[in-house]
């Protein structure tokens, strides 16, 4: 065994409300620079819909992430030769019409204009070429709210293969929104593929990151990630990417999309894995994908992986936080969270729980799990988007959440659930006033739970020493200064 922490991420999709919060703020942090326009490091989709950029999760045209070969993970984009020999053509790599032309509005006209019988208007331009533009035509949240033809939505890959007849009626149709950001997979097929050797995944905490001073501007990291989640720069011939807040993170404080989120649907948290076993698990069959990566995951409380986790370099704090991760209790104590596309094989680090539908005839014991087979949004979506096509693990997760749902709404009017429902959602009355807890009403540090860096450690035990005081010893009841 080979303990390793992970900083990781998991995304409530049964609250997210699609406000793009999350993706202002992280734009205005960290891509508001030239060459950058275009680029979200965090995004907000509408499913069904082909995303941003378009159509991002067919690998079948943009060949990212991993496939089995001889029983071996091998990168779909090509192995090592095959991406020297393409160093000068790449041709899977999104355009600009993938994603979309940035665009802004002519506001000077608006504040300049001189006294005149018509109101002037600000007319679009282009930020890339700096030309008016007559119509703007795309954006990166173009879907949002099922706007477009259903005929555009539809070609959403998840819905490959599935009969959509009536899904574009009001009454059949259905809608959630996902936000999107790096993965900061444990196997990233971004860093494999790249010939400068310039992306690496930081060991004290999983984070990966492109070091700007030899990445070369190949992109061969942008077709290889399956998530396009790596953007290149013209303005600087660089690729850039989400670096999760590292510099907040290391002092313990939230990803800036994660502190912003009006809806309060992120939860941050380190867990421990099993490096050892990341290269066997990436080439499981598919159906075990999901089961598999859950397997990485190892208990915090054992005292076995504590021992381990000690000898291979991981601090106390990195230990205790684990223990306490909302995280860990999502994914892997409760079972509720899922990682997005586990068939791309990278491994995926921000987890979703799913969303529910409005409620049905769920709360009759006997019609539970059928109530759940006929929500509104597909089980098979969702397990095309969460487990590799395993239905039966979001049924199980739909169940608990159900349960849930029906368990507060007994409290609240005095009602009492049927121990059926319980039984058959496999959940105690405990588990689920502690699911609530985490999920409906849990407040800051409850969400998120990320332990300081070394570097930072150190400096606050030093300022502690020097002052008396300290940001982590400090005295909590009276405050900075003892209650004078
Ligand atoms: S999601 Fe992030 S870490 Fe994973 S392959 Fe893409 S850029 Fe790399
Ligand atoms: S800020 Fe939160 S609620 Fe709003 S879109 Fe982003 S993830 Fe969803």
């Amino acid at each position: 065994m080979k303990v390793q922490a992970q900083i990781c991420m998991v995304i409530n999709l049964d609250k997210c409300i699609g406000c793009h919060t999350c993706s202002v703020t992280c734009k205005n942090v960290w891509t508001s620079r030239k060459g950058m326009e275009y680029a979200w490091f965090n995004n907000v989709e509408t499913k069904p819909g082909i995303g941003y950029p378009k159509k991002w999760e067919d690998q079948e045209k943009w060949q990212g992430g991993w496939e089995v070969k001889d029983g071996k993970a091998v990168l779909r984009h090509g192995n090592r030769p095959t991406i020297l020999g393409k160093l000068f053509s790449s041709p899977r790599q999104p355009e600009v019409k993938d994603y979309y032309e940035p665009f802004t509005f002519d506001f000077d006209t608006l504040k300049q204009s001189l006294r005149r019988k018509t109101a002037p208007t600000a007319r679009p331009y282009s930020i890339a070429t700096g030309k008016r533009m007559d119509k703007v035509e795309d954006g990166p949240n173009w879907e949002d709210n099922l706007a477009g033809p259903f005929a555009a939505r539809s070609a959403d890959p998840n819905l490959k293969g599935t009969d959509t007849v009536g899904y574009e009626e009001f009454e059949a149709s259905f809608m959630f929104y996902l936000p999107r950001l790096c993965e900061h997979c444990l196997h990233p097929s971004c860093a494999a593929s790249c010939p400068s050797g310039a992306i690496y995944k930081r060991s004290e905490d999983g984070v990966v990151l492109i070091d700007q001073d030899k990445c070369r501007g190949w992109r061969q990291c942008i077709s290889a990630c399956p998530y396009k989640k790596i953007y290149f720069n013209p303005a600087r011939n660089k690729s850039e990417k989400c670096i999760f807040c590292y510099p907040r993170i290391e002092s313990g404080e939230p990803t800036i999309c994660s502190e912003s989120c009006v809806g309060r649907v992120r939860y941050l948290g380190v867990v421990l894995f099993d490096a050892e076993k990341i290269e066997d698990y990436s080439a499981a069959p598919e159906n075990e994908l999901y089961e598999r990566q859950l397997d990485l995951i190892l208990d915090p409380f054992d005292p076995e992986v504590q021992r381990a986790a000690l000898r291979d370099g991981i601090s106390q704090n990195f230990i205790d936080a684990a223990q306490n991760s909302p995280t860990y209790k999502l994914m892997k104590e409760w079972k509720i969270a899922f990682p997005l596309h586990p068939e791309y094989r990278t491994l995926p680090m921000v987890w979703y729980v799913p969303p529910l539908s409005p409620l049905g005839h769920q709360d009759v014991p006997e019609q539970f799990f059928a109530g759940i087979d006929d929500m509104r949004i597909p089980l098979e979506y969702l397990a095309r988007l969460l487990t590799a096509g395993d239905q039966k693990v979001i049924r199980e997760a739909l169940g608990k959440l159900v349960a849930l749902r029906i368990y507060m709404r007994g409290k609240t009017l005095g009602d009492e659930i049927s121990p059926d429902i319980l039984e058959k959602a496999g959940v105690t009355p405990e588990e689920l006033t502690a699911m609530y807890k985490l999920l409906a009403i849990a407040d800051f540090k409850d969400r998120f739970v990320i332990p300081t860096a070394p570097a930072v450690r150190e400096e606050a035990e030093l300022f502690a020493l020097r002052t008396g005081l300290g940001f982590e010893g400090e005295d909590k009841e009276n405050g900075l200064f003892g209650g004078l």
